[in-house]
């Protein structure tokens, strides 16, 4: 059986990442969720365990020196990280893994997995990012201001994923997501088990 893909999706805040994710998995597609690991405060409507695994800044940094993490990082003065244990027995199992982690992890993963697929979903325009931001009426000026300022930076990294999807039209760009998922599954190089199989396989 071949080994799932591990995919990774990166996004400034309000450019659709958790929604487009949302209703891809809804797809049944061979895709699994990471759930990744945090030190920051459980929001309303968060779940433990669905959301993130919520732990104290003692425990995080236990499970740092556990080895325990494929990747972590500090972001806006708290910790987040992905279990690595359960990602790696679940790319085991055949099963397609998503990360949905910021720029620097996806770095980090690329680096030990260079096999890892990165996305990067991108706003329709910088405009519409401001207007998206303003709307969504959570954040007030100054930290709209500074999320549009972390979105430049953050889109400039957007050149070294692998592939970038404009989230103008939700269901287009899930159906964009979709396509790389099945696009990758489809490689050769990810394929060369089975075509061996086939090849050394003589009808009796
Ligand atoms: P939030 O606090 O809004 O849920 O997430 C803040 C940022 O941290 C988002 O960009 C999110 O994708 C990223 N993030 C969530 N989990 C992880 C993780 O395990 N590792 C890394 N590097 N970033 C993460």
């Amino acid at each position: 059986m071949a080994k799932g893909i591990l995919f990774v999706v990166s996004a400034p805040a309000g450019c659709g990442k958790d929604t487009i994710l949302e209703k891809a998995l809804a797809k049944e597609i061979n895709l699994c969720y990471s759930v990744s690991a945090t030190t920051r405060a459980m929001r309303a409507g968060e779940t433990e365990g669905i959301s993130y695994y919520f732990k104290t800044r003692e425990e995080f940094e236990k499970m740092i020196a556990d080895g325990e993490l494929l990747e972590h990082t500090e972001y806006c003065g708290n910790y987040y990280g992905t279990p690595k244990q359960t990602v790696l027995e679940t790319l085991e199992l055949g099963q397609n893994v998503v990360l949905k982690i910021e720029i620097e992890g996806a770095e980090n993963v690329k680096k030990l997995m260079p096999e890892a697929v990165l996305v990067f979903i991108l706003p329709p325009s910088m405009q519409e990012l401001d207007r998206r931001l303003h709307k969504r009426g959570t954040e007030d000026e100054e930290t709209i201001a500074k999320r549009l300022k972390q979105a430049e930076k953050e889109i400039s990294f957007a050149v070294n994923y692998d592939y970038v999807i404009v989230n103008d039209d939700l269901n287009k760009a899930v159906r964009d997501f979709v396509a790389i998922v099945d696009a990758e599954s489809f490689r050769t190089n990810r394929n060369k088990e089975y075509i061996d199989l086939l090849k050394n396989f003589t009808v009796k």
